[in-house]
């Protein structure tokens, strides 16, 4: 399931939300078993649990975001191998006003794959995707 995160039930909570300068957001995702993915032609696997996933939201963020609920894509971003797998749950996303490597800094978690969702990453996250082992 996937849902927007909305400060208000009124009909323009989706107005008041795109109104804002968001820059940044965090996607919460569920492996519900072991995925394997790849990255520079190197497989590796991502053992079940909870990751977040740090994304750019200074253009077209919705878009962005509704795309990561798609589970039916080709995929182009090093997330999109998670978004496409049936283990995998996308469980909800939040927007910030953070810069999204600024976001990653204060986003806790481990990282599992080095680089992976970093491609266009400017200042050495390692990675903008991090595992969660203590989340339940
Ligand atoms: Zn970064």
């Amino acid at each position: 399931m996937c849902w927007m995160w909305s400060r208000s039930e009124s009909p323009n909570t989706i107005l008041d939300v795109c109104e804002q300068p968001w820059q940044s957001y965090r996607l919460f995702l569920r492996l519900h078993q072991p995925v394997s993915v790849s990255i520079a032609k190197t497989a590796a696997r991502l053992p079940a649990g909870w990751y977040v996933y740090v994304g750019s939201a200074k253009r077209k963020w919705a878009f962005r975001l509704q795309r990561h609920c798609q589970q039916q894509k080709s995929v182009h971003w090093h997330i999109d191998q998670l978004t496409t797998h049936p283990a995998v749950e996308v469980r909800a996303y939040v927007l910030s006003r953070l810069p999204e490597c600024e976001l990653v800094r204060r986003t806790r978690g481990a990282i599992l794959i080095p680089g992976f969702g970093a491609s266009d990453c400017q200042q050495r996250c390692g990675s903008h995707l991090r595992y969660l082992p203590d989340a339940e």
